[in-house]
Parts: C-alpha cells; sequence; structure tokens
C-alpha cells in the first residue's frame, strides 16, 4: 500500500466555499492539437468545486483509501519541522501544486527513500531538483496542457491591463473615489500596433499567439524548436533566433519559457538594459527568470513602463518581497494557472496519473518529465538539466 503526501494550498481566510459563483464549467474533452483532456477511470468531485486547497484534497481521498493507501494532505511546507519533512520520510508519492510549491530539494529527497513519483498538479517542476530525481530513479510527471490556456488568458489580459493602464484606472474610481481622467491617461496607449514577443511558443505561448492576433499587433517570438512555417505564416510571426535579439525589438515582452539551468535569472540590468524605453514584461513563466531586484529598478528608472505576472521566488514572497509595493505592477499571486476550470482538469489528470502508477501501468508519455533516470516525454522536450548541481527553482526550502 502506498502512501501518499498532497502538499496544497491553504483554504481561503473565510473558510472552504459552501456556495460558487457559477453552478457549472464548460466541458473541455480535448485541448488544441487534439491532445485528450485527463481521463481517469471516474471522479469523485464535482466539476468548478475549489479542489487546490487543502480541504478540497484535489478530490483523491475516496478513490486512494478504498483501495488501502494513506492520503495526508497539509499546506504546512517550510522549514526542517514542517509536516512535509516528517512525512516524507516515508511516502511514496508527492504531489505538489507550483503555486504551493513542495520544493523537493536533494536534500529532502535524500531523506524520502521511499520516494518514488512526484506529481505536480498543474504544469512546471522546477520545485523538484530533476537532477537529484534522475540519479534516485524518481519519476516525476505533471499534467501537461491542463492549464495552459488559464496561464495564455491570464497573459493576455495582463498585457492588456498594464498597457491600458487598467489597475490605476480602477484604483481612481474604487479606492481613491475620484474621476481623474488625465491622471488615469497619462500611462494609457492601445496596443494595436504595438510588437508583442513571446520567449517559448510552446502551449501556453502559442496560445498567447493565437489569442493576440485579431488585436493587430505585430507578434515575434523565439523557442529553441521553431514552429512550422504553417503555423508562422498564419499568424504572421517573424522568429528571432534567441532571446538577446527578441527583447531588444520589441514593445512588450511575455514569456513562457520553462524554469531551466539557461533561463534562471536571465533578465537582469545588462539583459532589461538592452530593451527599448518603455518596454513591459508579463511573466507568467517563473519568478526566478527575472532577476528580483533588475526589475524593481527598472520600473523606478522607467526602463520599465510596467511588470505584471503571477510567478514569484520564492512561493510564497515574503510580506516585504519588492514585488509587492514596486511601481507600475499588475502582480497577482500565483493564480493564473488554478482557476476552478483548470483545477477540474488537473485534479482529474493527477487521478489519471495515480491510476496508471498504482496499476504499473505506463504513464502517459505527455505526462512524464523524468522517468526511467532521464528527462522523458515532454520534460526530454522542454526542460534541461544542468551537468551538475541542482535545478535552479529547487532551492528555496
Ligand atoms: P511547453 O512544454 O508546452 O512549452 C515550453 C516551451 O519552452 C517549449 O516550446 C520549449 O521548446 C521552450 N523552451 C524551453 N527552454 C527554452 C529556452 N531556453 N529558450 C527558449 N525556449 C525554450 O510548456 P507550457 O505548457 O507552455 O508551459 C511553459 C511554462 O509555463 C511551464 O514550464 C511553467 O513554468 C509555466 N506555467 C505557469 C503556470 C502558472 O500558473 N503561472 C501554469 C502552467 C505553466
Amino acid at each position: 500500500m502506498a502512501k501518499i503526501v498532497a502538499v496544497l494550498y491553504p483554504d481561503p481566510v473565510d473558510g472552504y466555499p459552501t456556495t460558487y459563483a457559477r453552478d457549472d464549467i464548460p466541458v473541455i474533452a480535448s485541448y488544441p492539437g487534439g491532445q485528450s483532456a485527463p481521463t481517469p477511470s471516474a471522479i469523485d468531485f464535482v466539476p468548478g468545486q475549489l479542489l487546490g486547497s487543502v480541504t478540497g484534497e484535489l478530490g483523491l481521498r475516496k478513490f486512494l483509501e478504498a483501495q488501502g493507501h494513506t492520503l495526508v494532505v497539509t499546506s504546512d511546507k517550510e522549514g526542517p519541522d514542517s509536516a512535509l519533512d516528517r512525512e516524507l520520510a516515508d511516502a511514496d508519492v508527492v504531489i505538489s501544486q507550483p503555486f504551493w510549491p513542495a520544493y523537493l530539494t536533494a536534500e529532502r529527497i535524500a531523506a524520502a527513500p521511499n520516494l518514488k513519483l512526484a506529481i505536480t498538479a498543474g504544469i512546471g517542476s522546477d520545485h523538484v531538483d530533476l537532477n537529484a530525481a534522475i540519479a534516485r530513479g524518481i519519476t516525476v510527471a505533471e499534467v501537461t496542457f491542463s492549464n495552459s490556456i488559464s496561464v495564455a488568458e491570464h497573459a493576455v489580459m495582463q498585457i492588456l491591463a498594464l498597457v491600458r493602464n487598467y489597475l490605476p484606472s480602477h484604483a481612481w474610481v474604487a479606492e481613491k473615489r475620484g474621476w481623474n481622467i488625465a491622471d488615469s491617461v497619462e500611462r494609457a496607449y492601445d496596443l494595436e500596433g504595438m510588437t508583442v514577443g513571446v520567449i517559448a511558443a510552446g502551449r501556453i505561448g502559442l496560445a498567447v499567439l493565437r489569442r493576440l492576433k485579431p488585436f493587430d499587433v505585430k507578434l515575434a517570438y523565439t523557442d529553441k524548436h521553431r514552429l512550422s512555417a504553417e503555423v508562422e505564416e498564419e499568424l504572421g510571426l517573424t522568429f528571432y533566433p534567441d532571446i538577446p535579439s527578441l527583447v531588444r525589438a520589441v514593445d512588450i515582452v511575455d514569456v513562457h519559457a520553462p524554469l531551466v539551468p539557461e533561463t534562471h535569472h536571465l533578465f537582469d540590468d545588462a539583459l532589461i538594459g538592452t530593451m527599448k524605453r518603455g518596454s513591459y514584461i508579463v511573466n507568467t513563466a517563473r519568478g526566478a527568470i527575472m532577476d528580483t531586484g533588475a526589475v524593481v529598478r527598472a520600473l523606478e528608472s522607467g526602463q520599465l513602463a510596467g511588470y505584471a505576472g503571477d510567478v514569484w521566488y520564492p512561493q510564497p514572497p515574503a510580506p516585504d518581497h519588492p514585488w509587492r509595493t514596486m511601481p507600475w505592477s499588475g502582480m497577482t499571486p500565483h493564480v493564473s494557472g488554478t482557476t476552478l476550470s483548470a483545477q477540474a482538469r488537473y485534479a482529474a489528470g493527477t487521478r489519471e496519473i495515480l491510476e496508471s502508477w498504482l496499476a504499473g501501468a505506463p504513464i502517459r508519455d505527455e505526462y512524464l518529465i523524468v522517468d526511467g533516470g532521464k528527462l522523458a516525454g515532454t520534460g526530454a522536450r522542454s526542460y534541461s538539466t544542468s551537468g551538475s548541481g541542482s535545478s535552479p527553482g529547487s532551492s528555496g526550502k
């Protein structure tokens, strides 16, 4: 029998919801390109309800306990005395969400001798030290595509919010009770005609490009895998061979690359300094792709006109994290990929992965990041590991 430890974010401060804003969510059976949405044998939750917090338990308890397995759910993940550290000692499986990451460092993996499977309920497994997982033969899997469109929608929203100065305008009417039109528009522009540069046109990046096409913008991108000529032509894309050449040619940079050694702290003073004055950055990929201080300095100097995203480092950030209070910011907590709509998909996908693994059956190839002691599936295409040392995002215990 397996012991499964799920690290989930805390319930809402006013308690687990008893009612919801809407009665249902659309049924999404497949994703762009044809990959099917998760196909577990059954689900024990109501799609549209809160599943990603502690009480929601990703809807897994009934299924696991019916088979005699043990499910431990906690949000206590920080420091050596955390519930996570205690439970790791005999855990077979750890489930974590990037929004509230259980950083599986090399030290934690060494302290978890039974650990065989690390599931990301969502997308982005940089909170796991992939080198350590490879060395130990631990399988790392995520629910590929489950929240890609959710994130793409958030990125488009934040691009528009920054360029049109939405949040300060809203603050004038709601918080300051004003009608300050000139104050609101002195930093407001149209997106039309601007050049948007997307870093990494994978599932999310390509979805952003498709959503932005009708805005009559100029679209540019870079990726280590170039898109097909047909897609480039259909969307009118300009391809740049690398990130430095892209960022200096565009008005808005939108980041969707995974956090890997090549992207860790990529946006520093030097790179941001090559961008057009008054550029915007939207980053819903990973906070550690940015040098935290460089972003703040660029906003304060006017080199950047705005910065938005939902990803920070570490997560949760300290109360005095400078991104909470930096100017011209549209930051949210890490929420883009955990809408109620997304939760229903990644909870079902987590169950699908568990059903496969517990039955000794293969996990879908597209869900795999590490398997059999090497990068596998989506991991082999989208991730990279350093030759030695730990993964960049897994050091935030
Ligand atoms: P994906 O695997 O479909 O696409 C990733 C793309 O990045 C691939 O096309 C790959 O070729 C490209 N890439 C990798 N390294 C690169 C590099 N050094 N330079 C340029 N391109 C590079 O993944 P996806 O579903 O689009 O997700 C992308 C990332 O978004 C995830 O790794 C995760 O970090 C982040 N994400 C965030 C949220 C959120 O809630 N904010 C949710 C899901 C995913």
